[in-house]
């Protein structure tokens, strides 16, 4: 009895948390990573979400199912190839048949290679552009007739401290990541007078499963212990020497699309540990 008590009242305060109840959102590469963490975020406030990404069909399956049974909005998934500029278009014009609109737009899939420039695939350039720059384009250009019809929109990006500084041996993340940032700013200029924001994020270093297997591949090559792998290898630029973490992307992903954040729009925020104030 107490327990179902407790249950209630937790289901009262989330509720009460709810900013972005019926709102519709479409989340690239949220099969895992990033994207996961923040189409969790935007169901938890109450956004309905459509899943994207490539992945296992029962894997995602099982995301829609957890979603959907612990925040009770509409989970869908779309299993469109972004690297495919028609593909992107099908995939907001699905969304727009099935919910009757869009109102967020989070642009988060994104793949890397590292490599000197002279020795980097032309391939690995081309997909890297494609899908972590023009991809964001085509679904932008695809969503935005019907945000400025409608007065609402939030587009959120997901670039990267990369976004704003280079590394070496990252030439096409970094041209395409600086390439979003300034695609945010355009897009929010075009939508500032018509209630449709776009901003971008800018992860350092973010706990995800991928960088969970870096630790240990890096521990393993340099033979040095985990703890150092992630101080003075993959850590070195952010200097809180601490991971972000998904549920902060998602917390801020969800503040950017709600109606408290009108007035941010062409931002590039960093959530960086101080990376990029170097
Ligand atoms: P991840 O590899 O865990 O997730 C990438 C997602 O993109 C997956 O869902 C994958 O299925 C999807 N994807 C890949 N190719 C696709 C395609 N052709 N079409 C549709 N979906 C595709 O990566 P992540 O670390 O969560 O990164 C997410 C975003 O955050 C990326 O844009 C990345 O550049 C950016 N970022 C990540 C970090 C970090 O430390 N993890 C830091 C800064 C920026």
């Amino acid at each position: 009895m107490n327990q179902i008590q407790t249950m209630t009242k937790l289901d009262d305060a989330t509720r009460l948390q709810r900013l972005l109840a019926g709102k519709v959102a479409i989340v690239t590469g949220s099969t895992s990573g990033i994207g996961l963490g923040i189409a969790r975020a935007l169901a938890e406030a109450g956004a309905n979400v459509v899943l994207n990404g490539l992945g296992r069909a029962d894997d995602v399956q099982q995301t829609r199912e957890m979603l959907h049974q612990s925040t009770g909005v509409t989970v869908a998934f779309d299993n469109a190839n972004l690297m495919n500029p028609v593909e992107t278009v099908a995939m907001v014009e699905r969304t727009e048949e099935m919910f009757g609109r869009v109102d967020i737009l989070v642009n988060n899939a994104g793949i890397q290679h590292v490599a000197p420039i002279e020795a980097f695939p032309d391939s690995k350039w081309d997909a890297i552009i494609g899908l972590n720059l023009s991809a964001v384009f085509h679904a932008t250009k695809a969503v935005f007739t019907g945000m400025k019809l409608r007065k609402f929109g939030r587009i959120i990006n997901v670039a990267s401290a990369h976004g704003l500084v280079a590394s070496p041996f990252k030439s096409a993340y970094v041209a395409a990541k600086h390439g979003v940032v300034g695609l945010t700013k355009v897009t929010a200029l075009e939508g500032a007078e018509v209630n449709v924001t776009a901003n971008a994020i800018c992860p350092g270093y973010v706990y995800t499963p991928l960088v969970e297997k870096q630790i240990d591949d890096q521990a393993r090559t340099h033979n040095i212990p985990r703890e150092q792998v992630i101080r003075d290898v993959l850590l070195v630029n952010q200097p809180n020497k601490k991971f972000a973490t998904v549920e902060e992307m998602g917390a801020l992903a969800v503040f950017l699309a709600s109606d408290m954040a009108a007035s941010i729009t062409g931002t590039a925020l960093p959530v960086d540990g101080g990376w990029t104030a170097h």
